[in-house]
């Protein structure tokens, strides 16, 4: 059947990394073996930098290079490879996130030098969270690293995962000779500043193989031989299974901008890699190989141009084939809808196509009634889970500027919040409060108002520690606090009661106090 021929060819993954690790390297040379681009340099990286007073211009060019990227599709081996494109900047951890929610799998990818970084830990969490299988690719071994074996060893005790090295390094830095494939007992070696994708791949038998004395250096030959004894002895052989359950990650040594050590990575990848099975929605399990279609929005993007203020929803299928022209139920507002030119995206271009099937992500054309999280079907009420907002970390009262301009106001920080760009608290008396995960937010929302909505805003800084989701079944005591506590309460998108709490002290007298209620750092709860 064409649909379970679809499903199985099929592979939709982030790369992930803390920035400068090189991810955007990667994925440019993932591309490059997919034939989708011709030349390094065509992937832009989504890097924000920021300076002391920001660049306005610079957060409008990033932001267009992260419609460019955000999907990237293409075909390789007879396989449909989608690589969705993260923000590696910490303030836009949560799109990041989010993003996370609709890929079957990752690569990570860490520098040797630097080992596990701030940002990995906190992709990591997310991965855990979901039992995301996950790759690592160890990055720049022509630099002098760390010892692998001590990397690993960070990488287990960091991430929380069990690792299996696939390929293991022969040297590294100044005297850096390849990789030995453990898989597969080959060997490839390594010839700096070579572009090209064929590489110098060797066949051996065993790593006893005399063979190996001849391509490398004796002192590295024993090196290798003890390092490999001293694995096999460690490390129990790869289990698919394991890694499919985000238990074990098998781990990869290379070079990206050499392309050095991406071809072992990328055909391990396609052989095991999960394609899409199935996706948990609040109703019941949805298999991917169900007829009827059904996906969710994880992301929206606001068009550039001020003049046309359309939007670009990112929706995920999740079952079934997806059709241009045909209705389909948008579960939040109990309405059908239809769209004309849905599109995708091959590397840095976009068209439109007739059919999209479960695992791709396709763009779809909105002017206002999708939300992150929405849920289109062919009638059935789902509501996919795992699209959480978590809990904002700064938070800031909005001030309107101009009176006048109350409603432009309001209808801009209502798209802004929708878009996912930050989150919108609402107490009574309709003070509104913003929350982020970084200062650079607050930026771009007063650059957007004012742009994009003549709206202007100022921000005042609240104590808040972090919003807590409240729930409980004695719905006495829990309207006992919502009232007792009224100014540190607010109400989330969904008008879900949230506690502003101002500081884990608080928090933990709440708790006291209000013993059968429970509080949740995250908008969603099992
Ligand atoms: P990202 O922030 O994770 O997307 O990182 P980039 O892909 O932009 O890479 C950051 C920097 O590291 C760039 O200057 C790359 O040229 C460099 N880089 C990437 N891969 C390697 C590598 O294998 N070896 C070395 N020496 N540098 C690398």
């Amino acid at each position: 059947m064409e649909l379970h021929k679809e499903i199985a060819r099929r592979k939709t993954f982030a790369i992930i990394s803390h920035p400068d690790a090189g991810k955007t390297t990667l994925t440019e040379k993932f591309l490059l073996f997919g034939g989708a681009i011709q030349t390094a340099g065509a992937v832009k990286s989504n890097k924000i930098h920021k300076s002391a007073t920001s660049d306005f211009m610079e957060i409008e060019k990033q932001r267009g290079i992260s419609v460019a990227t955000s999907v990237m599709g293409f075909e390789y081996g007879g396989k449909r490879i989608n690589i969705l494109d993260t923000p590696g900047h910490k303030d836009f951890a949560e799109d990041t996130y989010r993003t996370l929610t609709a890929v079957d799998s990752v690569v990570l990818v860490i520098d040797c030098v630097k080992g596990v970084e701030e940002q990995t830990g906190r992709l990591m969490e997310v991965c855990r969270m979901r039992h995301t299988p996950v790759i690592i690719f160890i990055n720049k071994m022509d630099r002098e690293g760390r010892d692998p074996f001590e990397l690993l060893d960070e990488l287990e005790h960091k991430l929380e995962i069990q690792v299996r090295p696939l390929t293991w390094p022969i040297s590294q830095g100044q005297s850096f000779q390849g990789v030995y494939n453990l898989y597969e007992n080959s060997l490839n070696l390594f010839r700096p500043g070579s572009s090209k994708i064929n590489e110098n791949l060797i066949s051996i038998s065993n790593p006893l193989d005399p063979e190996l004395e001849k391509w490398v250096p004796e002192s590295h030959c024993c090196k290798l031989r003890d390092d490999i004894a001293l694995i096999e002895g460690v490390y129990e052989p790869f289990e698919r299974e394991l890694y499919r359950d985000g238990l074990l990650a098998p781990v990869f040594f290379g070079s990206a901008v050499n392309n050095f050590g991406i071809r072992e990575l990328l055909e391990t990848f396609l052989t095991i890699a999960p394609s899409p099975e199935k996706r948990e929605a609040e109703e019941r399990m949805v298999l991917a190989e169900e007829t009827p279609m059904s996906g969710f929005v994880f992301k929206i993007h606001a068009n550039l141009d001020p003049n046309h203020r359309d939007r670009t929803a990112f929706f995920k299928i999740c079952s079934g084939r997806f059709e241009r022209n045909r209705f389909y139920t948008h579960t939040r507002l109990q309405k059908k809808v239809r769209f004309s030119s849905p599109t995708h995206f091959m590397a840095n271009e976009k068209s439109i196509i007739d059919d999209a099937w479960p695992g791709d992500v396709i763009g779809l054309y909105d002017n206002g009634s999708l939300k992150i999280g929405d849920t289109l079907t062919e009638g059935e009420a789902l509501h996919f889970r795992g699209i959480p907002s978590f809990s904002p970390e700064i938070f800031k009262a909005l001030e309107n500027r101009d009176p006048m301009k109350q409603k432009q106001l309001d209808k801009g920080i209502r798209q802004l919040t929708e878009e996912g760009l930050a989150q919108l608290f609402i107490q009574f008396g309709n003070r509104k409060i913003i929350g982020t995960v970084g200062e650079l937010q607050f930026d771009v929302i007063k650059f957007r108002l004012e742009h994009e909505y003549n709206a202007q805003c100022d921000f005042s800084p609240l104590r808040y520690h972090k919003a807590f989701w409240v729930t409980g079944t004695n719905e006495e005591m829990l309207e006992e606090f919502l009232r007792r506590k009224s100014g540190a309460i607010a109400l989330d998108r969904d008008e879900q009661p949230v506690f502003l709490a101002e500081s884990e002290w608080m928090l933990k007298v709440a708790r006291e106090d209000y013993p059968e209620l429970q509080f949740h750092t995250t908008s969603e709860f099992s």
